[in-house]
């Protein structure tokens, strides 16, 4: 989508003059484009009528003055109302606005259960393990209750994906009852003071009407303080009417829409918020347990549109520094005073290791995504693993130093990385690293045209 809309919106930067008819073909392009993305076709044509009845008095204005300005002037103010009225009203279908339900903040100190719901294969059992991933390094006491009882293996995807992660997890291979067993894991994690309990449940029985009664047995007998929606980012046109359904059934509060980092067309969870008047909170991008992002709608438009999102990656820096806040405040305190040694550089990348994806963070830095091109997140990633090698190698002295010995090492004499102690090898290691770090950075990879961010 996002490549797609940039060239509609970069066919207006090429135009010079702009009138009613070059409006009427740019939102020809814009609306195929969102169309192709399976936005729900009433929404895409109310969008086409809004941004037509804002822009085109101001056009008028604006080519009224074009004897007093220069024409280039004039043309540049349109093509940036044309760009900002687009911008605006893509925010707006993804943004439910005053009725959509206020946001949910799960705090310490009580017990807040939130119920996943959603068709099979939606991702609701990977998605339970990331959101608890996710308030866990909020410094929330969390965990899992497995309520899918009828799909064979539930339980176990369940259990392998909490130990991994390091969540509590309740469940059972003998109990077939999901309410039973959905009241034990709440009732037990309750008792234990848990702070956030998530519950998955299952997504498909014989009959629709078999999985909205056992979703509202559920609901009733855990009394979710949240119920969130599951929705595949890649289920199209269908979103509307599914999202709708679940909807009447569950009065689910909020969204979490999936899948958003393969060939996903986004229209659908667009068509869902519309539909439902329901923000969407996360966005899964994909199959790991960092893979979730906090939705917000400027960023996640800006973001199709390929303009980047800082305020995203300063969340995501701030949330890592929220893990381990006095590790981070000495951090700053030594940087104040100008001590930074190798081990605080090793552990601020370890900081960054721990981000998620590289892919992630540099398609929230603008342009870098572009710069990162194709395969090279596999190759930065691995970089980064032999710098945190080439950090364990080190003695306590020289983590402890402030890297003066290695900045004579001359780079060439690249080493073998498993240089052990204060010989040679291990300087000259760091400095081939580091060269071939700066490398990567600075080699742009020309146009990233199978860039997966821009979807
Ligand atoms: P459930 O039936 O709703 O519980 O769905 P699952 O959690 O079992 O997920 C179904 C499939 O989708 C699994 O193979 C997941 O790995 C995959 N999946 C879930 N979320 C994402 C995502 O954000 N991105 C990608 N690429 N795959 C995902
Ligand atoms: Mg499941």
């Amino acid at each position: 989508l996002g490549r797609r809309l940039n060239s509609a919106l970069q066919s207006v930067s090429a135009s010079s003059s702009i009138d009613e008819q070059a409006l009427d073909a740019v939102l020809k392009s814009v609306c195929a484009a969102l169309l192709e993305s399976d936005v729900n076709v009433l929404l895409v044509k109310r969008t086409r009528e809004r941004v037509k009845k804002l822009v085109l008095p101001q056009l008028e204005q604006i080519q009224a003055k074009q004897g007093t300005e220069h024409d280039a002037m004039a043309g540049n103010k349109a093509k940036q109302l044309i760009h900002k009225a687009i911008f605006d009203e893509l925010v707006a279908l993804v943004d439910p606005g005053d009725d959509a339900p206020p946001a949910f903040n799960p705090v310490k100190g009580k017990t807040q259960v939130i119920m996943m719901v959603g068709l099979q294969g939606a991702g609701k059992t990977t998605t339970c393990t990331k959101l608890a991933t996710h308030y866990q390094r909020r410094g929330l006491k969390v965990a899992l209750v497995c309520a899918d009882t009828f799909r064979a293996g539930a339980f176990d995807q369940l259990k392998q994906n909490a130990t991994r992660a390091k969540v509590p997890f309740f469940g059972s291979y003998t109990e077939t009852d999901p309410v039973a067993i959905s009241l034990q894991g709440v009732q037990k994690f309750r008792s234990e003071r848990f702070d956030v309990i998530i519950v998955d449940t299952s997504g498909r029985h014989r009959q629709e009407s078999e999985l909205f009664d056992e979703m509202c047995q559920i609901q009733d007998a855990v009394e979710p303080d949240m119920t969130v929606l599951v929705l595949d980012g890649a289920i199209g046109q269908a979103a509307e009417a599914q999202s709708q359904a679940f909807k009447e059934a569950s009065d689910f509060g909020a969204i979490i829409v999936t899948k958003l980092d393969g060939h996903a067309k986004g229209g659908g969870a667009i068509s869902a918020v519309a539909a439902t008047h329901t923000p969407i909170i996360f966005i899964g991008t994909g199959e790991h347990l960092h893979d979730l992002e906090k939705f917000s709608p400027r960023p996640f438009i800006s973001k199709m549109l390929g303009m980047g999102d800082m305020a995203g990656l300063v969340e995501r820096a701030q949330e890592m520094a929220m893990a381990n806040p006095e590790r981070q405040e000495n951090m700053m305190k030594k940087l104040e005073k100008g001590e930074f040694t190798v081990r605080d550089l090793k552990e601020q990348m370890q900081t960054i290791m721990n981000m998620g994806p590289l892919s992630n963070l540099t398609s929230m830095i603008p342009g870098m995504g572009a710069l990162m091109g194709g395969d090279t997140e596999a190759e930065a990633a691995k970089r980064m693993k032999r710098i945190a090698f080439i950090f364990d190698s080190m003695t306590t002295e020289e983590l402890d130093s402030d890297g003066a010995l290695f900045r004579d090492a001359t780079p060439a004499a690249s080493g073998k990385g498993k240089g052990k102690g204060k010989d040679k090898g291990t300087v000259a290691t760091t400095g081939g690293a580091k060269g071939a770090k700066g490398k990567a950075v600075a080699t742009p990879k020309g146009a990233a045209a199978s860039d997966s961010d821009s979807d």
